[in-house]
């Protein structure tokens, strides 16, 4: 159950005017898959921030009123002291910690205290999985780890990126698990955006799994939607739905991206940037001093109008902003908003 001190210091933050509500810590680039969407493993860059820098990143993240952390990168899990930065950031923070599969099975003590495990994994398809992670035995793996994290009490769910390699399996593969009560909540492949300056980049362009049949994008969208009356488990808001089905079918966005304003990212090295696509605005240690300033301003009114990217968290980010959109939120999940409180 919750503690009541997580509680009132995150009511604290929600009540404070301005502040993004949602980061994610790209912890370290190192990565043990070589999966064909993405370019992180072919750096395996050693270098990251300290256990202690990134707790005073998390307290900085704290003051400027972020409620939710997701941890990611590289697989945030090959780090030895991720217990020990779950332990710290879920006192404070609503904590997701990803993992390809192959580490959280062996490191249930150091996932425990986090508020979500998200697994990723693609397909039902074992050696298309396989094929799609680059790594043989990763769907046994993933499959493996979620028993183990489930019959631990820990709560696991599935991440599946739905790409042009996957989009007709994607209503089969949510009724699969949320059979069996796992919840389900999605990436979209994207590949949209060319920066030359991004502090990082995670995707790599794979003509693959470019999504080209929208329309089955949009239905998927609409069953989504219609599955969600009956079950908790799927993790992704009708708003949310409506705004990716909008998108697929017209080509229009109906919503202003709010980088900077309702979420930002933090990489392996402690650069903020509003999204992995973008350039590093500062050091974390330094955003305090500028958070308030008018060039955050300036930013924040210039990114409302990019359109570079469609990439699913950033959507759901921007749909849900300000007040109004995080109570959307709660209504929307009002049943695992319930059980993750305890009651
Ligand atoms: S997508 Fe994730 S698991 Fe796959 S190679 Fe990239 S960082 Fe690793
Ligand atoms: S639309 Fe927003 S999240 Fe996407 S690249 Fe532009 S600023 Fe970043």
């Amino acid at each position: 159950m919750i503690s009541y001190s997580k509680v009132l210091s995150m009511i604290k933050r929600v009540v404070k005017p301005s502040g993004p509500r949602h980061a994610q810590i790209f912890v370290t680039r190192k990565c043990n898959y070589r999966c064909r969407d993405c370019n992180v493993w072919m750096s395996q860059e050693s270098q990251e921030l300290s256990t202690e820098e990134v707790k005073r990143s998390l307290d900085i993240l704290r003051e400027i009123g972020v409620l939710e952390i997701v941890f990611s990168g590289g697989n945030p899990l090959l780090r030895d002291d991720m217990g020990e930065i779950i332990n710290y950031a879920s006192k404070y923070f609503i904590t997701t910690v990803y993992d390809n599969g192959s580490l959280a099975a062996n490191k249930i003590d150091e996932i425990r205290n986090a508020d979500f495990v998200a697994i990723s994994l693609d397909t039902l398809d074992e050696k298309k999985n396989d094929y799609l992670k680059g790594v043989n035995g990763a769907w046994r793996k993933a499959m493996n780890a979620i028993d183990a994290l489930k019959k631990e009490g820990i709560h696991v769910g599935v991440s599946p990126t739905i790409s042009q390699m996957n989009l007709y399996e994607i209503i089969d593969f949510t009724k699969f698990f949320i059979k069996r009560e796992i919840p389900v909540w999605y990436c979209l492949y994207a590949y949209d955006y060319s920066f030359n300056n991004s502090a990082f980049s995670i995707g790599i362009k794979n003509d693959e799994y470019e999504i080209t049949d929208r329309e089955t994008l949009a239905e998927i969208c609409s069953i989504l939607i219609e599955m969600k009356k009956k079950s908790g488990c799927i993790y992704i808001t009708d708003r949310t739905l409506k705004a990716i089905r909008h998108l697929a079918l017209t080509g229009e966005r109906s919503w202003e991206c709010r980088a900077l304003e309702n979420f930002l990212v933090v990489d392996h090295l402690g650069r903020v940037s509003s999204c992995h696509c973008r350039d590093p605005i500062a050091s974390i240690f330094d955003l305090p001093k500028i958070w308030k300033s008018p060039y955050i301003k300036r930013l924040r009114n210039e990114y409302r109008q990019c359109t570079r990217c469609v990439y699913l968290c950033y959507i759901f980010y921007s749909v849900h902003a300000g007040f109004p959109g995080l109570m959307d939120i709660i209504v929307d999940q009002w049943r695992n908003v319930k059980a993750y409180m305890g009651k």
